[in-house]
């Protein structure tokens, strides 16, 4: 069974392909097949994945996979949210830059005391375009934001992602501890879950 991922990032296409292969699945990254991004123009994680999963559907014609992510912060009201990628951007067509949106997500939580933050990825999972009953996996991972930036692993913001449990940021984690505890670890562990149970 083909299953197009609407991702062009090659480490999720790399996870996806591996927790997939097992139930029977072929992964094929939506580039290879020609579709092009779409936009994603919602405030939601989820309208967003529904988005990119139907289109990524209906240009193949085949079973479609997409995820949506971002960080949300407690004392900015869940910014940068679905905006995570862009969050410092500041006119169209500026190219994307993690270190000006980790500098810009320090700067606003300035003078605040409350540091909570987390993860959200939401995955969705569709037969086909315009499937009535698509599968909606989400994971979400807690932590808090620190001012000092620690670690070399990951991406986006993960220098400033503190988890008090381990007392280490994410970026401070290898990839396979990351993914097992991560909000795309998990809500990739819950798609799986549902995609087994499915008649
Ligand atoms: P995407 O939609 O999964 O590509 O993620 C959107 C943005 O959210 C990324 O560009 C990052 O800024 C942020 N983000 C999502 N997941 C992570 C993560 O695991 N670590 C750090 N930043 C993340």
């Amino acid at each position: 069974m083909k299953l197009v991922v609407a991702s062009n990032n090659p480490g999720k296409l790399r996870e996806f392909g591996a927790l997939l292969a097992p139930l029977g699945w072929e992964t094929i990254a939506q580039k290879e097949l020609g579709v092009p991004e779409c936009a994603e123009p919602h405030h939601t994680f989820v309208e967003n994945a529904l988005e990119k999963a139907r289109h990524a559907a209906r240009c193949t014609g085949l079973p479609a996979l997409a995820d949506d992510s971002g960080l949300c912060v407690n004392a900015l009201g869940g910014a940068p949210g679905v905006y995570s990628a862009h969050y410092a951007q500041s006119a169209a067509g500026e190219a994307k830059s993690d270190a000006r949106n980790n500098q810009k997500l320090i700067a606003d939580l300035a003078g605040h005391t409350d540091r909570r933050a987390h993860f959200v990825c939401v995955l969705v999972f569709v037969r086909h375009a315009d499937d009535p009953q698509p599968i909606i996996a989400e994971g979400e991972w807690h932590g808090e934001i620190v001012d000092q930036a620690r670690g070399h692993e990951g991406f986006g913001y993960d220098p400033y992602f503190f988890l008090p449990e381990l007392g280490l940021t994410s970026s401070e984690l290898d990839a396979a501890e990351k993914n097992r505890r991560s909000h795309r670890g998990q809500a990739l562990a819950r798609l799986v879950k549902r995609l087994q149970a499915r008649r």
